[in-house]
């Protein structure tokens, strides 16, 4: 059989340096655990722009279209924020999230003990904290119609229009309840059902899901807008919440800001199942080129290297390998190794990137 593949977009910024310390990381489970990956590699955002014209070249796309997992770095930079709309670097990101159609959007956030007093939230409350966040990504008020700025009499108005059909919310209900059967089966289902008529329509149809087809797993309700007061108050009662693309924008970024810093939130987005029985799947740090720190060795790979992981549960199958990576960065943690965005007010010498992917490596060796 052929070794499963992997794309590598490395992308801007920070995004090749941080990605740098994945690919050790993948020929760690290469040599020492038989896990060999086809691993190519490609352009994306501003560096695929400085060679082809385009964020995204045809043949990439179609590479990413091939693959079993698509990795990327990060995309973005000042030195392409006068570009036309059309060819910024997010274009290259946003192309490949559609034409993938990566409609189920994963953010775990997760709070290792080492970095608990990173929190704003009193340690207690995150400590051991592990909730996964899934955002349905390719529908909703971001691409409904009618949208658009108009005039209406003598004045202007905006208009984006919240949409979902029945299907697109069924599939992304699906995809949480396929994931909380791998965790503690329970899903809270989000939306503003008292307010909005697609809010109706998303609880109806997350309940018939579940009712017949996952009727193991345990599903509560609740609005949005209670859903953010308790993420702040008791984030430990949730396992697997499901909500529509703009709650869960606004969810998913507060709760990853449970968790302390930036540099350490991976993120996957999933599709359909491939031929193979693999979900389309990207895998990417939820953070983006930091440009104000790019070149100097200072980024932290973990939100990288934790990607990774999720590519190794979700994609590959290969859940007792992604706990072993996991618990290497908390290891490594533990050890009070930190990058630079991890050092606490008491100060102390912070370690470079590639020496964070080299601590990652060697925990993972004293794992065997
Ligand atoms: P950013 O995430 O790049 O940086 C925000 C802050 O966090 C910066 O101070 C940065 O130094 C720090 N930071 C981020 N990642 C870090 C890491 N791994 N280790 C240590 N520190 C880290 O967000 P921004 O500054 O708003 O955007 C910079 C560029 O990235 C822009 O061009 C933006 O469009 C792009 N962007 C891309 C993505 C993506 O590729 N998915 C996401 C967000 C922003």
């Amino acid at each position: 059989m052929a070794n499963p593949s992997i794309l590598i977009l490395p992308g801007d910024g920070i995004g090749p340096e941080v990605m740098a310390e994945v690919k050790k990381i993948i020929d760690w489970f290469g040599a020492k655990r038989g896990l060999a990956f086809d691993v190519s590699e490609d352009l994306v955002g501003g560096a695929a722009y400085d060679k082809y014209g385009t964020p995204l070249h045809d043949d990439t796309m179609a590479k990413a279209q091939a693959v079993d997992a698509v990795l990327l770095g990060a995309v973005g930079g000042p030195k392409y924020d006068k570009l036309d709309f059309s060819v910024k670097p997010e274009r290259g990101l946003l192309r490949l999230r559609k034409e993938m159609d990566l409609f189920s959007n994963l953010r775990p956030a997760q709070c290792f003990d080492a970095l608990a007093d990173f929190s704003s939230l009193k340690t207690d409350v995150v400590a051991g904290l592990d909730i996964m966040i899934v955002r349905e990504l390719t529908s909703g008020v971001y691409f409904g119609e009618p949208r658009g700025i108009f005039t209406e009499g003598n004045e202007r108005v905006g208009i984006n229009t919240q949409r979902y059909t029945e299907s697109e919310v069924a599939r992304v209900a699906r995809s949480a309840f396929e994931l909380a059967r791998r965790r503690s089966n329970k899903v809270c289902s989000m939306e503003k059902a008292n307010v909005m008529e697609s809010g109706i329509l998303w609880r109806e149809v997350v309940q018939k899901v579940r009712d017949e087809e996952y009727p193991d797993v345990e599903l509560s309700h609740m609005y949005a807008d209670a859903g953010a007061m308790q993420l702040v108050r008791w984030p430990k009662q949730f396992d697997v919440i499901v909500t529509d693309n703009l709650f869960g924008d606004l969810l998913s970024d507060c709760a990853a800001m449970l968790t302390g810093s930036l540099g350490m939130l991976p993120s996957a987005s999933l599709g359909a199942p491939m031929a193979n029985g693999r979900p389309k799947a990207l895998y990417e740090p939820v953070h983006g080129s930091a440009p104000d720190i790019a070149g100097q060795g200072k980024a932290n790979p973990i939100a990288c290297i934790l990607s990774f992981a999720m590519a190794l549960r979700y994609s590959f199958d290969q859940g007792a390998e992604a706990d072993r990576l996991e618990k290497a960065v908390e290891q490594v943690l533990a050890d009070g190794l930190r990058t630079a965005d991890l050092m606490g007010p008491e100060g102390g010498k912070p370690i470079s990137t590639s020496e964070m992917g080299d601590a990652v490596v060697a925990a993972l060796t004293k794992s065997l």
